[in-house]
């Protein structure tokens, strides 16, 4: 093994162009490939910024070639040589560095490396397991450093946006108390205070509601937040948000602040992205969407209620009081018989016991007392459509109508659920047929990114476990003014909406806030409506609620998942691709090896005593 000694590094490997020709270089990086051919041997150095061909010839350096030999993959080298024009024909086009190749002079090995599990320089993807454990070899492969380099350039972006629009960056503590996300908190024991713990923050929520308190006016921080649920699919225990906070605001000052920071986000990788985002209630949301974050790159529900009479719901055995629902999915193509029938079926496998069926427009069609109602049904989703897109193209559109079966219970608050199970399969046959209708697919404009703020979240929601109210965001969110002034908070506590908010992308939620509770009175209302005690909210969050009373000014915010921002700017398809070292679904680093048990001295010395389960 060779010395470094005092070299230096003259280029990276992604730098040297046909015009650097005839210069002295040196290169240092790691070796991505190697070719033998016997008197010339081809070293192919790898760096962070690229890859260049490096030629060791027998005639030309003798010493360097030998060196050459026993050079293998991953190993660090350095190269000492000139840049050489390739001739015409072996000039490669795909490579950045591809019309040149450094002749060395001199090779020196700096380090040896073990025959790795899969070699960074394959784009084909080895188990992820074994890339987890081995993140330092995953992380040296282009695709990563691309992700990272797209994490680091959006941070800074967003960094620059909110300090030129005011915001301090202002960091919060790690170890503190419980906070209200109400998810299930990480505590750390501590050792100075026998039966004590600290809890890392699911998130910096109460810290930047006391920054307000404290004047600073506008805080925002690239915070990392803790949760300790079952992990879904695509979630980390520890992730990222862009979280901020700022005095006096209305629900538009934080919508603009979060438009003209994404606006620069997107800009990271040259995409458009059209600003203000549309808005829209949680109402609305449900009512034509039948979910909470819709997918404006598919057409809306259309509500067919009053096209059914009393008469014609009888002859056709649907329920009187429900509503009736469509739906198109654009651009399907024509259906043989055959498909139809296997479609109708899975649909109304999929509606399973839940008392809603599928109408067969195509059959009413065929009848004289339907005809006119199949060809209004037709004629309204086609209007949607064309709303929707002004090419409409309704012959080849898959229409869908969902209808309430008889007896089915009509109390005005539950017709919400045949909204959500409507809008469910609105999506599912979107994804179905989402090769035929492109609605998903990149077109690389504006249009790719569907942003939508989604606003009148309900206050409360009720919690089918325990059989209580419980918080929709979390329980700083302030109600409606109106609802309070109303007394709905006691009277009607199911019709009351919470100032806070979704930013909803292509049907994804991005990130939620709301305008906060700044009054103590109205806070302990809404502890007490929680059926939280005065002891029990003064145990939780007492500091807070002592802040409160020291001039608290309105004030509200939002946090959004940088993790999930990074993921649709790369194209990733899990958060795993854009988190140097994340965790696997089971919340295990595999590479550190975490969680770990610890020596029995550490235990004693926290006052802690495992059970065996
Ligand atoms: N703390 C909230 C969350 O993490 C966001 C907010 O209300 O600002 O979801």
């Amino acid at each position: 093994m060779d010395f470094l000694g005092t070299l230096t590094r003259t280029h990276t490997c992604g730098e040297l162009r046909a015009s650097d020709a005839g210069k002295s270089v040196v290169l240092l990086g790691w070796v991505n490939r190697r070719r033998d051919h016997g008197s010339l041997i081809f070293l192919d150095l790898r760096d962070r910024y690229g890859i260049t061909q490096v030629v060791m010839d027998n005639e030309l350096s003798p010493v360097a070639h030998a060196k050459a030999e026993h050079a293998r993959p991953e190993y660090v080298v350095a190269a000492i040589g000139k840049v050489r024009l390739r001739g015409k024909d072996v000039i490669n086009p795909k490579m950045a560095t591809g019309e040149i190749e450094v002749v060395a002079n001199e090779l020196r090995i700096l380090n040896d490396a073990k025959v790795p599990p899969f070699s960074p320089a394959e784009e084909a993807i080895a188990n992820e397991e074994v890339r987890l454990k081995y993140r330092y070899l995953d992380l040296r492969r282009p695709e990563m450093q691309r992700n990272l380099e797209i994490r680091h350039k959006v941070a800074l972006a967003v960094r620059e946006y909110l300090s030129a629009q005011g915001f301090f960056e202002i960091e919060t503590p790690f170890m503190t108390r419980s906070t209200p996300e109400g998810a299930r908190d990480y505590l750390v024991p501590s050792r100075v205070h026998p039966g004590e713990f600290y809890a890392l923050p699911q998130s910096p929520q109460i810290f930047k509601q006391i920054l307000m308190i404290s004047g600073m006016d506008r805080y925002f921080q690239i915070a990392r937040c803790f949760r300790d649920e079952d992990l879904r699919a695509d979630r980390q225990p520890e992730f990222t948000q862009i979280d901020l906070e700022m005095t006096f605001p209305q629900q538009e000052t934080v919508f603009a602040v979060v438009e003209g920071f994404l606006k620069a986000a997107f800009e990271v990788t040259g995409e458009q992205i059209r600003a203000p985002f549309p808005r829209m209630t949680y109402d609305e949301a449900i009512r034509r969407y039948g979910i909470d974050k819709p997918d404006l790159r598919l057409p809306a529900m259309v509500d067919l209620t009053s096209d059914f009479t009393p008469e014609l719901r009888t002859a056709l055995k649907i329920e009187q009081e429900l509503p009736v629902l469509g739906f198109t999915v654009p651009r399907v193509g024509e259906l043989s018989g055959t498909a139809r029938k296997a479609l109708t079926s899975d649909i109304r496998a999929s509606l399973g016991d839940s008392a809603l069926d599928v109408l067969d427009i195509a059959r009413l069609r065929t009848n004289d007392t339907f005809a006119g109602l199949a060809d209004k049904i037709s004629e309204k989703l086609s209007d949607e459509l064309k709303v929707f897109d002004e090419r409409g193209l309704a012959s080849r559109d898959l229409n869908v109508v969902i209808t309430p079966k008889p007896g089915v219970a009509a109390q005005a608050k539950d017709r919400l659920w045949i909204y959500k199970k409507v809008g469910q399969l609105r999506l599912d046959l979107a994804k179905r047929f989402q090769d035929k209708h492109s609605a998903f697919e990149k077109k690389g404009n504006a249009d790719d990114y569907k942003f939508l703020w989604v606003t009148d979240f309900p206050f409360f929601e009720w919690d089918g476990q325990t059989h209580t109210w419980t918080f929709a965001h979390h329980p700083f969110t302030s109600p409606h003014e109106d609802d309070l002034i109303a007394g709905r908070m006691e009277s009607d506590p199911e019709a009351v909406r919470a100032l806070a908010y979704d930013i909803v992308l292509n049907g994804m939620e991005l990130g939620s806030g709301s305008i906060r509770i700044h009054r103590q009175d109205v806070q302990g209302q809404i502890f007490r409506a929680l059926g939280m005690s005065d002891e029990e909210a003064r145990l939780r969050f007492g500091f807070f609620l002592d802040a409160l009373q020291y001039g608290t000014p309105p004030h509200g915010g939002i946090a959004l998942g940088l993790d999930r921002i990074i993921m649709i700017l790369t194209g990733a398809t899990s958060l795993r691709e854009v988190i140097a070292f994340p965790k696997t679904a089971k919340a295990i680093d595999l590479m550190a090896d975490a969680p770990s048990q610890v020596s029995e001295q550490q235990l004693r010395e926290l006052h802690i005593r495992p059970t065996k389960a």
